[in-house]
């Protein structure tokens, strides 16, 4: 069985807007985990999303969670809800302005490189 984090982060790398799916329920899982958190099926798979979400919450990190990202601070985080019950964390890019943002926001979510991997970023305002 493959890593199933190891599994989103190539398709992420390879370009693809994408989050796990449980092909027994259909029930979309962020963050990737090896069986489904609704009906514990092991038969998941990955399934492309729409490239926009609505903002849930957001805060603005100013000390670095690993020397990774120091010379980034201060960044803002977002949680975007995909669907009513799946949300992902996304990394908010610094064209859109923190005051202008809201929750039940629509936004636009692209790949970019993020710490030297493809991760979801909120790159603009819906
Ligand atoms: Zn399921």
């Amino acid at each position: 069985m493959n890593d199933p984090a190891e599994d989103l982060w190539k398709a992420w790398a390879d370009g693809r807007l994408c989050i796990q799916n449980c092909t027994k329920c259909g029930a979309l899982q962020h963050p990737p985990g090896p069986v489904c958190g609704h009906c514990h099926a092991t038969t998941l798979d990955l399934i492309d999303i729409a490239p926009t979400g609505k903002i849930v919450a957001w805060s603005t990190v100013h000390r670095a969670p690993s020397p990774t990202f120091a010379d980034e601070v201060p960044y803002t985080i977002a949680i975007i809800a995909i669907d009513p019950t799946t949300f992902i964390e996304s990394r908010v890019s610094s064209a859109v302005v923190e005051s202008d943002l809201r929750v039940d926001m629509s936004v636009r979510i692209e790949l970019d490189e993020i710490g030297g991997r493809a991760m979801p970023v909120v790159a603009g305002l819906v």
